[in-house]
């Protein structure tokens, strides 16, 4: 079985600029090829995991999220670097799929199409709904300090689901992992 590192898109691996209505606004963050790259040397999984509502809601389509995820992939091939997998819920938040995190969804579809562990995996992310996440798949998880993570951390001082490990940035979880700090 193979172990994974699942990311959550905007505010971890790049900018948050909220609804993404043109990608043109998509700015990926300097330090995630390489980080992503050193993944791919682990031999783990480098997953990508994203919530993309704005669909459902009507505000742009898979197409446009797409173009976005084509943006990612150029930047990473810079660095050597590659996804594994994309998982996108593009569900509205009201129609109760089971990918929307923090339902585990895209973690078990990940699982079954690339035989993973989940107890022997991470989710980084800059929001608690990753880290809940995270722990509804049986996995661990990571807060960054990138996009919504500073204040995220701060409005959640009480919640039920505390990251494993909160570090400053992507690149800083990929080492802590890799490094078996975790
Ligand atoms: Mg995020
Ligand atoms: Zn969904």
């Amino acid at each position: 079985m193979h172990r994974a590192i699942f990311m959550d898109r905007d505010g971890t691996v790049s900018e948050d600029v909220g609804y993404m209505y043109h990608a043109g606004l998509y700015k990926v963050f300097s330090w995630t090829g390489p980080a992503i790259r050193k993944i791919n040397d682990s031999g783990m999984k480098a997953v990508l995991i994203t919530n993309q509502s704005g669909v459902g809601r009507g505000y742009f389509d898979e197409a446009d999220v797409e173009q976005v995820h084509r943006i990612l992939h150029a930047e990473l091939a810079v660095h050597g670097a590659k996804l594994d997998g994309v998982y996108v819920c593009v569900h509205h938040p009201a129609a109760g799929c089971d990918c929307r995190k923090p339902n585990p969804g895209m973690l078990l579809q990940a699982q079954r199409d690339m035989n993973i562990d989940l107890t022997r995996s991470f989710v980084i992310g800059d929001k608690y709904v990753d880290i809940e996440t995270a722990h509804n798949a049986g996995a661990k998880g990571i807060l960054v300090l990138t996009g919504f993570g500073q204040q995220e951390r701060e409005k959640h001082e009480r919640h039920l689901h505390q990251p494993d490990l909160v570090v400053q940035n992507l690149i800083e979880a990929v080492d802590s992992i890799l490094n078996g700090v975790l």
